[in-house]
């Protein structure tokens, strides 16, 4: 089934429908030849605009205020599937065109979820979320900081994928912003399937890569029903010192994580990689890497070195260059594959949770000086 199939003859709601990226949609939705769209705002300009200009439109339109609870909720009631347009909103803060995504519901509060597009001469990178916070609670990470608010739909996980502006020139997804995706199975796993779907968005599960912290049973789950790549976080391979950085250790070791991913086929086209963020003077010494060369040996694997980023109300420092490109070298020369993951985002805030964190503190900035 092609992806124009999937949607005909369907009727569509769209909250944000009169926004920038929520008319966008609408116009691509109208191609497809949907049953009826039903398009939701708060902003009676743009409805008004919308209406007159759909109003030559063969299908059936209904325009609504978003804040006019009873007729949504009739609107809501034979619907099939719901775009959260309104949901979405491009800030081209720089360069690195990050994007970053208010989720708003019905009840009007927001919560902050975050993308970040990395464009890269002939590769374009699309770094998505799976949960609004998270519950593991890293040492290193803001997101973690911010504690859990919600799993992420999939239609809030596809969103962030398809109102992209420059969704046309992606080339990679990677599920590495905010949240464990592993801890948001169900979901994950639907997204999955619709993005590598012929009936989908058709995309070759080789440029999609996920990463975990390693949660032992729903990575089976994901072993053995996706052929997407796996990223797992490791950051250190001594258990005592990885329980201090990820609480996850307690319940999943790395050595069971290691010995669970030698039990897989790495050798095809599926590719297995560790992250390794670099902190000073913690686990960027030798006998890491020594250690690291005994945990990964026998596993067909690369290994991710990353700088930190320092973030605020945290002693962790990021390692000198020096030290990662010595930990690299040395730990080539002993045929273990290794790179250093150019890091973009410290500049925009478009680390893990930052961006998100920043937007939540803004937030509560406006509300403080409104309440003053
Ligand atoms: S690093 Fe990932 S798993 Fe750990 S707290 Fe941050 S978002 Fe959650």
């Amino acid at each position: 089934m092609k992806f124009s199939d999937f949607y005909s003859g369907k009727v569509i709601l769209v909250t944000g429908g009169a926004g920038s990226i929520g008319s966008h949609l609408v116009k691509d939705l109208l191609q497809i030849n949907p049953a009826s769209v039903r398009i939701f705002d708060n902003n009676e300009t743009g409805l008004f605009d919308l209406e007159q200009n759909l109003k030559s439109e063969k299908i059936r339109l209904l325009v609504g205020d978003v804040r006019d609870k009873e007729r949504l909720i009739v609107a809501m009631e034979d619907v099939d599937y719901v775009f959260h347009a309104a949901a979405l909103k491009h800030v081209p803060l720089c360069e690195f065109n990050p994007y970053d995504a208010v989720k708003t519901n019905i009840i009007g509060t927001q919560n902050v979820i975050e993308a970040a597009y990395i464009p890269d001469n002939d590769r374009g990178t699309l770094c998505v979320s799976s949960q609004m916070g998270c519950k593991m609670g890293c040492l290193f990470c803001m997101t973690g900081k911010q504690g859990f608010q919600a799993n992420l739909t999939v239609n809030e996980i596809l969103n962030q994928i398809r109102c992209l502006p420059e969704w046309h020139e992606l080339t990679n997804i990677v599920f590495m912003g905010m949240g464990e995706p592993l801890d948001n199975i169900d979901n994950l796993m639907k997204s999955l399937e619709i993005l590598t779907s012929d009936w989908g968005y058709a995309r070759s599960p080789k440029r999609i890569t996920v990463s975990t912290i390693g949660i032992i049973p729903t990575m089976k789950t994901f072993l053995e029903n996706s052929h997407c790549h796996l990223a797992v976080s490791l950051h250190s391979p001594f258990n005592e010192e990885r329980k201090k950085l990820m609480p996850v250790e307690n319940v999943y070791p790395i050595n069971e994580i290691v010995q669970l991913l030698k039990n897989y086929d790495w050798t095809g086209q599926r590719r297995l990689s560790f992250e390794y963020i670099m902190f000073k003077g913690l686990n960027d010494s030798l006998t890491h890497a020594r250690a690291l060369l005994k945990l990964l040996n026998g596993l067909n694997c690369r290994l991710n070195l990353i700088c930190f980023h320092a973030i605020p109300g945290s002693t962790l420092e990021p390692s000198t260059n020096e030290t990662i490109h010595s930990f690299k070298d040395f730990l080539n020369s002993k045929n273990l594959l290794t790179t250093i993951r150019a890091s973009r985002g410290e500049d925009i805030f478009a680390a893990c949770g930052l961006l998100s964190t920043k937007e939540l503190i803004q937030q509560k900035n406006i509300g403080n000086s409104i309440g003053d």
